[in-house]
């Protein structure tokens, strides 16, 4: 049987270290199954890779996605790839600025909940499961500290 993604470490996208498989959801899996509505499995897996130094927890199958599959298949529009969403960001900013943005990171049993923290639902987008680390350094490279309120 031949696989669907590569089995190998790819590199991480926040840090660069190795990120190694994860685990595997269904593409319908969405952020509103754990109030009991549950889409048809699609028959479609998304792989999603842990990142061994800052946890950042990431889907690389979407990476060649076109701003037109984004529209066809994700309601919500998420980056497949922080670190040109945070740097073009970062380009509209004035020397001294803030940036307001909401997102849940990997709660304290991340490692027991795995890829069923209800969070993980690629099919309305979220397919970049942040660590606190992983926010910190995406921002940092950018010149931009995170403050969690
Ligand atoms: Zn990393």
């Amino acid at each position: 049987m031949r696989a669907v993604v590569n089995a190998s470490a790819t590199a991480c996208k926040i840090c660069g270290a190795d990120a190694l498989l994860y685990g595997v959801v269904d593409f319908a899996k969405s952020c509103h199954d754990h109030t009991g509505t549950r889409l048809p499995l699609s028959g479609i897996p998304v792989y999603y890779r842990r990142c061994r130094q800052c946890r950042f927890v990431f889907s690389d199958q979407f990476a060649s996605w076109s701003d037109d599959d984004f529209r066809q298949h994700v309601y919500l529009e998420h980056s497949s790839r922080p670190h040109d969403t945070v740097a073009d960001l970062a380009s509209f900013l004035a020397e001294e600025a803030v940036v307001v943005f909401s997102t849940l990171v990997q709660p304290e049993d991340f490692d027991t909940l795995g890829q069923d923290w209800w969070y993980v639902g690629p099919r309305n987008g979220h397919i970049s499961i942040f660590s606190r680390e992983a926010l910190r350094l995406l921002f940092l490279r950018n010149g931009l500290q995170v403050v969690s309120l």
